[in-house]
């Protein structure tokens, strides 16, 4: 089973708040406005996908510490925190002093988490990056709790590992809670639908995409952290005759929970210094005696790392609607929609996305992608 098909048969239903009015006597929810001319923004990030999963190392390099901390793949804000945390192990490894300052490179998901963490774990901290939200690859992210996605293969995910993975998964979903019911709702829950034109077994068409690894299922260690799936019987949701299944998924309102990252960094005395480097030893000539390095994609070419290879991402953002409330992935259509706070967030594959690195933004994609969504209502 890829990785596509496993997330399309785990994902569950988002729940439109209710959809008919014999449902539960319910109100039948808001349909989503799914026009292409709806479109206000299309975001163009690359996954750093690394296929023996995160690598979390520390190297020595004479009176330097380097650590390293990229490749989360799909699941980089999912992880954010217990990956931060375990990296945090490291730093203490390197023999940072308590209340010392140490180097961040790089602040997207994963830096400006690692950031916090070591803040919280009373470092000081200097971030240096060459560009920051929203011109990091980790603002285009989708935004749902996906901490499998794209984050090994399975011919790397040994037993170890994946205890390894749960691990920081479980940790980074408990920080992620501490950041619910805040004014400018970082983190969220909704209910959803998957929807299905024909059933759930039935297989998933292919689009001609470019062939991806084999990917572990590794759900069932984390089945308990949400409500399961459960079957919609016809007439108790608006997609007529298709068959539903409606799950409860964590969001991440991408711009909010970067913002407030980011304040939250400056207001505990974080320092923050554009910098671009050219080469990965360059790392080790700034001033702090640790450093960690969050570059994501780029530590690909940093440090000419063979097992990471780049895969291309597009979200769609349509004008928001406030009262949608619930999300949809549309089962053998290649398309999400998200009720995030900055718009209606329409994901949907490319043709030839893994391996590619292309940030062009592709129109006729995400407008192919809204007229599928389109066809639901
Ligand atoms: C379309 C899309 C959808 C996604 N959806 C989800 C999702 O729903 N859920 C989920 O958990 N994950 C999702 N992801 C994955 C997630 O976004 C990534 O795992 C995450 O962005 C990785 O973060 P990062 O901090 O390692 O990298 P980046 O965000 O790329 O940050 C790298 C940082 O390093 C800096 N840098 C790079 N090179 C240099 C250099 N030479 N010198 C100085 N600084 C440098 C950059 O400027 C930046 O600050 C998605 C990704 C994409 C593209």
């Amino acid at each position: 089973m890829n990785r596509r098909h496993l997330l399309i048969a785990s994902a569950g239903g988002l729940a439109l708040r209710s959809h008919a009015l014999n449902f539960a006597n319910r109100p039948a929810p808001f349909p989503i406005r799914a026009e292409v001319d709806r479109i206000v923004d299309i975001a163009v990030g690359i996954r750093p996908f690394r296929a023996a999963g995160p690598r979390l190392a520390l190297e020595r390099h004479g009176s330097k510490a380097l650590v390293h901390h990229y490749g989360h793949g799909g699941s980089g804000w999912s992880l954010s925190w217990g990956s931060a945390q375990a990296a945090m192990g490291l730093v203490a490894a390197s023999g940072v002093r308590p209340g010392e300052r140490i180097a961040v490179v790089g602040c997207g998901a994963i830096g400006l988490t690692t950031a916090r963490t070591a803040q919280q774990a009373g470092l000081k901290v200097r971030l240096y990056a060459q560009a920051r939200p929203p011109q990091v690859h980790s603002s285009a992210a989708t935004g749902l709790w996906t901490p499998d996605s794209r984050i090994v293969t399975t011919e790397h995910a040994t037993q170890r590992w994946a205890a390894g993975w749960e691990a920081m998964a479980r940790a980074s979903f408990r920080v992620h809670q501490s950041y619910l019911g805040l004014p400018s709702a970082p983190v969220s829950w909704h209910d959803g639908y998957v929807v299905a034109d024909q059933d759930f077994d039935s297989p998933l068409p292919h689009y001609g995409q470019t062939p991806e690894p084999d990917y572990p299922d590794l759900q069932d260690r984390l089945a308990h952290l949400r409500p399961g799936s459960e079957p919609v019987p016809a007439g108790e949701h608006p997609f007529g005759t298709r068959a539903v299944r409606r799950f409860t998924q964590m969001v991440f309102n991408i711009p909010a929970y970067q913002r407030l990252l980011w304040e939250d960094f400056l207001r505990e005395g974080g320092e923050w210094v554009p910098r671009t480097f050219r080469d990965g030893k360059e790392l080790t000539t700034v001033a702090e005696r640790t450093v960690v390095n969050c570059t994501g994609d780029a530590a690909r070419t940093l440090y000419a790392d063979v097992h990471m290879t780049p895969v291309r991402g597009q979200t769609a953002r349509l004008i928001p609607q406030p009262e949608v409330d619930y999300a949809v992935i549309y089962r053998g259509q290649n398309c999400v929609a998200l009720p995030r706070r900055d718009g209606l967030l329409v994901a949907a594959t490319g043709a030839h996305d893994f391996g590619s690195a292309d940030l062009r933004p592709d129109r006729a994609q995400a407008e192919a992608a809204v007229q599928r969504l389109a066809q639901l209502f």
